[in-house]
């Protein structure tokens, strides 16, 4: 009994003691970087709204002293919630190599799940694009490429998108006490001077509904001033005119370091080459958004790297995509005007409130 006891005592007071170790104990004690680059973070997987997820994150880091460390807790995702990253244990190299993390859940929503990473004396945010799932069925799957919707439904004709218009990347448009605000003096699209506008981003309210299976109108309508379509980060395309009439060319001067602005009521929005898109998120050759008739919109370049040949009067042309492996017509950008959208919608357009 009082051996008995004894040994009850000793097990607790081992417990005990293992606990108050673990707490104090940093799986990363010794191990340091001087450099974390959280911006150039690749996932092995896409993430898809509602869908179980299992994924590695591999992020550069410079600086490593060499130091073996401990795979850490688990980091809990914000914006998008419901799935954690958790830092493997590794070895450090000295000078360059990547952390790597294990991220699991199921995404509550599609949007951005941001992870906040701090290891070795640095810190950043990974951000992962969680993808809509649809809204059901039967939807052409191009559009669960639009990631910065705050919803996407369809009815079997129409795909209706949402977006508050608020850009995943930094801009010098954000309001300073905004974490995506950043500096910029140029040079700006085109490699011309820039001059910054007087308005900032603000939170906008745009509804498009859009045909998922797009058809060439018989009378071509003319693209309205403000929103003529969406790209996938949710920001509005907006056609080569100024007020008036003019083309954009005195506005380009105020194009922010992703090559966009906002208008007077603060919708930001690309009349050019979404930067952002075509050089961070994605590249030059992939499938940026859709226009207002249903019709995707392209790059620069076509997969091969090649210019884009044989573009009609509304700015597009018709071969095989990645994502219309059958063929579809495409607007793509130039670097030239008119950018995006020709003499009209080639397609019979949905409908916009904005
Ligand atoms: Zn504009
Ligand atoms: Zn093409």
């Amino acid at each position: 009994m009082r051996l008995n006891l004894h040994y009850i005592l000793g097990i607790l007071g081992f417990l005990m003691l293992s606990f108050v170790s673990c707490k104090k104990k940093d799986p990363y004690a010794g191990a340091t970087i001087t450099g974390l680059a959280c911006s150039g973070v690749s996932f092995s997987n896409t993430a898809t709204a509602g869908n179980i997820y299992s994924a590695t994150a591999t992020i550069a880091y410079s600086g490593g002293n060499g130091v073996s460390y401990s795979s850490g807790s688990a980091i809990s995702s914000t914006g998008v919630t419901g799935l954690s990253a958790v830092l493997q244990a590794a070895t450090l190299n000295s000078g360059n190599g990547n952390l790597t993390f294990l991220i699991t859940g199921t995404p509550s929503m599609q949007g951005i799940a941001s992870f906040p990473i701090s290891f070795g004396g640095q810190s950043c945010s990974i951000n992962l694009m969680v993808n809509s799932n649809g809204g059901g069925s039967g939807m052409p799957a191009a559009f669960n490429l639009i990631y910065g919707a705050t919803s996407i439904t369809y009815d079997g004709t129409f795909v209706t998108v949402k977006t508050s218009d608020q850009p995943n990347h930094k801009s010098v448009y954000w309001p300073t006490n905004n974490p995506l605000y950043e500096a910029f003096s140029g040079p700006t699209f085109n490699n011309l001077a820039f001059n910054r506008a007087p308005n900032n981003i603000q939170t906008q309210n745009i509804t498009l509904k859009i045909p998922a299976f797009p058809t060439v109108a018989a009378t071509h309508a003319a693209t309205p001033m403000g929103v003529i379509g969406v790209a996938l980060d949710g920001v509005p395309f907006f056609n080569q005119y100024a007020a008036g009439g003019t083309l954009i060319a005195d506005e380009i001067h105020g194009f922010d370091q992703y090559w966009a602005h906002p208008q007077m009521s603060g919708m930001y929005h690309y009349h050019v080459e979404p930067k952002f898109l075509t050089q961070v998120y994605a590249t030059r050759h992939s499938l940026l958004g859709f226009l207002l008739d249903g019709f995707p919109v392209y790059g620069p370049e076509e997969n091969d790297g090649s210019i884009p040949t044989g573009l009609d009067e509304f700015h597009g042309h018709t071969h095989t995509t990645t994502e219309y492996p059958a063929g579809i017509y495409h607007y793509h950008f130039t670097a030239d005007a008119p950018y995006l959208n020709g003499n009209g919608f080639y397609g019979t357009k949905g409908t916009v409130t904005q």
